[in-house]
């Protein structure tokens, strides 16, 4: 709940329409199937939360377009989803001109392994 102090360049009544709010549940499902219901930075599965790695698409807000733009939606812990909101340089912190969206950080993350293991 707190954490949403952290996210700048809302509408005001954003977190209004997130409450009971059938779209934004649609949306939630769909991140978190497609992300196996655990959190991409540490793989933990309590606490998911479903986070904007960007509010624009192109100098378009997607906010209530969100099942247009998937990739740009990502399943967190509680604890990653605040760091994405307070470090600038998280590969999710939607100020970060560097932000990862879902598909480019398993990429990635799936290369550092494969590094890991010598292959
Ligand atoms: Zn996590």
């Amino acid at each position: 709940m707190s954490r949403m102090r952290h996210i700048r360049g809302r509408p005001s009544n954003y977190r209004k329409s997130l409450q009971n709010n059938k779209y934004w549940n649609t949306v939630k499902r769909k991140v978190r199937i497609r992300d196996n219901f655990k959190c991409l930075v540490c793989g933990c599965k309590i606490r998911l939360e479903v986070h904007h790695i960007t509010y624009y698409v192109n100098g378009k807000s997607i906010l209530n377009k969100e099942l247009e733009f998937l990739v740009w939606m990502v399943t967190l812990c509680e604890k990653d989803h605040d760091k994405a909101h307070k470090q600038f340089d998280h590969p999710f912190n939607p100020n970060n001109p560097k932000k990862l969206n879902a598909d480019e950080y398993k990429r990635r993350k799936n290369i550092n392994r494969a590094d890991e293991d010598g292959a």
